[in-house]
């Protein structure tokens, strides 16, 4: 089985260290392309205005100056000889739960992989507040990645779909075990900026520092990290909400 590795958070990030050792369990053929720095909250953004580069760092080991989808688009167009069987990308150093998805570009480089028809798969460690900077554990992705893992790599997935596995901030043997769930919501809205002076006493803003509201509504991703088990939530890339097709479109009917 040949399997590319990518992520958000760069070529040195702990987490691809952690996603590779997962991955040599199932496999030799295990290449690397993925961004040079950290991107993550870019989404599924592609460079169009900016060269983008590619940079090697041994056998089958490639980063490139750009987003996690420029990763992939070259991971898989310039790097490799012949298509990976699986995309993983992560282990994120963070959730990518609920409405997350959409900024995320750990799941956005899946969403990459799951558009070239390839079977992908994200996976994040959520980690508590206080555990910031590089003090972020990876031991529940480590040791729990393998047995979450093994199902998706045979099981038929449709195409335009692709799976979000989460594991809870959580020592491994206190995770409970392993749960199939669908995506919650968070709620944005009342997010805060946080607003600061730079050192020279220009205004600057920065995202992303409080907790997202949110409830924790049953079945969903948010509930299954929030009660100890590793979430793991199909995805699919339609977006259209089918049920409003009908009533939307006798607005229009002549
Ligand atoms: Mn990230």
């Amino acid at each position: 089985m040949r399997i590319l590795l990518t992520n958000d958070d760069g070529i040195h990030a702990p987490g691809l260290k952690v996603l590779e050792e997962i991955a040599r369990e199932f496999s030799d053929d295990i290449w690397i392309c993925s961004p040079n720095d950290e991107q993550s909250g870019t989404g599924h953004s592609l460079t169009l205005t900016q060269p983008v580069r590619l940079r090697r760092f041994g056998e089958r080991r490639f980063s490139v100056t750009g987003t996690p989808t420029d990763a992939v688009t070259i991971g898989l167009r310039k790097v490799m000889d012949g298509p990976p069987d699986v995309i993983l990308s992560g282990v994120n150093r963070g959730a990518n739960l609920g409405d997350d998805i959409t900024y995320s570009g750990t799941v956005s480089a899946a969403i990459e992989g799951a558009l070239a028809g390839i079977r992908s798969i994200a996976l994040s460690q959520v980690y508590a507040r206080e555990g910031m900077g590089d003090e972020v554990p990876f031991g529940a992705a480590r040791e729990w990645g393998v047995r979450v893992l093994a199902p998706l790599l045979d099981v038929p997935l449709p195409k335009r779909t692709l799976v979000n596995i989460n594991f809870p901030a959580r020592a491994p043997e206190e995770v409970k075990g392993i749960r199939v769930v669908r995506q919650g919501f968070h709620d944005y809205s009342r997010g805060t900026v946080v607003e600061g002076r730079d050192p020279r006493g220009y205004k600057y803003y920065w995202f992303g520092l409080q907790a997202i509201e949110h409830t924790l509504d049953h079945g969903t991703d948010l509930e299954a990290i929030d009660e100890g088990y590793v979430a793991v939530t199909p995805l699919q890339l339609d977006l259209t909400h089918h049920a409003s097709l009908g009533d939307l479109g006798e607005r229009y009917a002549e």
